[in-house]
């Protein structure tokens, strides 16, 4: 044999690469853009169609048959059709014997039907290979090469060949299979595209309610007061004044109520002494969403800074100042340092410094790209502690701010007292039960209890 045919040999394409042919019911859509991906990542794509008839939309690599000519033609046929037509495989029973037909439909409402599309499909033809697939991605995305959205698909079925084969064809096309299990998990899957932000809803709902309430409370206070007593016009405190008196009290309140359903958690395990009975439903959502909580928080503090930035430009400030010197010098008098009060402003600014500062740190920790690279024990540091201390930093920086005008009658306006005091309310709430939640005689039965320890043991060997 020549010396270069070995050479040869080696360049030669491997016939082995090639690729299985793949079928595709439903010329619509996604249909097309899957079949454009499909035939670009090197797979023979067969369209399955009521009409035979090929357009300038069809990829042109791609044969367009009727339903029954193009099953014939492959193991894998993928459903790029609604449910509410999937009856016209009923016919074709015979023809999809053993085929895996890839369920890729959405409903239009969360849990539209009783059963899922895919466990439908499987109903329907049940000696075929069902598998749910690429249901969360979009035909933009599939045309626009999925670089600027989701790659992740995920896959259920109950064979796992099937399974796999459709999991090869996904990572193919350069996305990210996510085995989910069983058929069983189809349900779920076709319900996540129809989300809209599930956990974002509460800690956004809330928030809506906590700026109206306070935009009216400190409108109240701030503007309409002072208007009807004193006949001055602060109208314009609605663009930076009352939002950074809400920004902070905001901030400070969400970021309580991080801390606060884990405070009333110990209180029901103590209380139960045990860890095996379910938590109320209210309180397992809001654990759920104490992250996008915290985070509000952290955007809220955010503005705050932001607000607080732009106080020494503000045309009613530079007012102030100007004035309080012109008075003194018009009264050749200089007023002395206030050591006191000096103590008070710096304190009150470095406490908000190193509570934005942890704040930040946590918002950074909460983050999938950082916590996926801390083990358990860090990321519980890091939430749990440094978390309370960004608590108390916030708190004490609200408390200080409030000084002595806590108990000067003049911050009651209208028997109202100064919005902040409000916002220190839940703070202090959780921050006294965490306290004495770490006396030893509660924190020993707590940690016992959370180790598996029951009071009553309800299955006793
Ligand atoms: P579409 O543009 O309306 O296409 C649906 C296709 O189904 C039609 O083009 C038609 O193909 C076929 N069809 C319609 N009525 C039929 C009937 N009575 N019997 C048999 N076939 C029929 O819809 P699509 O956007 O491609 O969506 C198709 C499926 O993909 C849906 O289940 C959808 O939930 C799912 N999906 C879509 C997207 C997306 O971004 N569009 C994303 C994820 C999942 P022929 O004319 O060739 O027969």
């Amino acid at each position: 044999m020549n010396k270069n045919s070995s050479f040869i040999m080696a360049l030669a394409p491997n016939t082995s690469n090639k690729k299985e042919t793949v079928c595709i019911f439903g010329t619509g859509d996604f249909g097309r853009a899957l079949g454009h991906k499909m035939i670009q990542s090197g797979y023979p794509v067969v369209f399955g169609s009521r009409s035979t008839q090929t357009s300038s939309l069809i990829p042109k690599d791609a044969e367009v048959l009727s339903h029954a000519e193009a099953a014939q033609k492959a193991a894998i046929i993928i459903i790029a059709i609604q449910r509410q037509h999937y009856n016209f495989l009923t016919p074709l029973a015979e023809i999809l014997h053993g085929k895996v037909l890839v369920d890729i439909s959405n409903n239009l409402k969360i849990n539209e039907y009783p059963d899922s599309n895919a466990e439908y499909l499987a109903q329907l033809v049940p000696s075929a290979k069902v598998v749910k697939a690429f249901n969360t991605v979009s035909a933009w995305a599939l045309q626009s090469g999925t670089l600027d959205a989701s790659r992740q698909v995920f896959v259920c079925g109950d064979d796992t060949e099937a399974k796999q084969m459709v999991m090869d064809i996904v990572r193919a096309l350069g996305l990210t299979p996510l085995d989910q299990g069983s058929l069983l998990a189809a349900r779920e899957i076709e319900n996540y595209p129809l989300q809209l932000f599930p956990m974002w809803k509460f800690p956004i709902l809330l928030s809506l309610g906590l700026i109206t309430f306070f935009f009216f409370y400190c409108l109240i206070r701030d503007v309409i007061y002072p208007y009807v007593y004193e006949n001055k016009d602060f109208s314009f405190f609605i663009a930076i004044s009352i939002p950074n008196r809400i920004c902070p009290i905001l901030a400070l309140i969400l970021l309580a109520l991080v801390y606060l359903p884990g405070v009333l958690a110990a209180i029901i395990q103590l209380y139960r002494g045990t860890k095996y009975r379910r938590f109320p439903d209210w309180l397992d959502k809001w654990m759920l969403c104490r992250k996008q909580l915290g985070l509000v928080a952290l955007a809220f503090a955010s503005l705050h800074v932001l607000y607080t930035l732009v106080i020494p430009i503000r045309s009613f400030v530079r007012w102030r100042i100007s004035s309080q010197i012109i008075s003194q010098a018009l009264n050749n008098k200089t007023e002395p340092l206030n050591t006191t009060n000096a103590w008070l402003s710096d304190s009150y600014v470095a406490l908000g410094i190193l509570g934005f500062f942890l704040f930040v740190l946590l918002g950074i920790t909460s983050l999938p790209s950082v916590s996926n690279n801390v083990n358990w024990r860090e990321f519980r540091f890091v939430q749990s502690k440094l978390g309370y201390l960004t608590l108390v930093l916030c708190t004490a920086h609200t408390l200080v701010y409030g000084g002595k005008w806590f108990l000067s009658p003049s911050s009651y306006r209208w028997y109202l007292p100064n919005a902040y005091m409000l916002s220190l309310i839940v703070p202090c709430i959780v921050l006294v039960v965490k306290f004495v939640l770490i006396f030893p005689c509660l924190d020993k039965p707590l940690t016992r209890i959370r180790q598996g320890w029951e009071r009553n043991p309800q299955y006793s060997e």
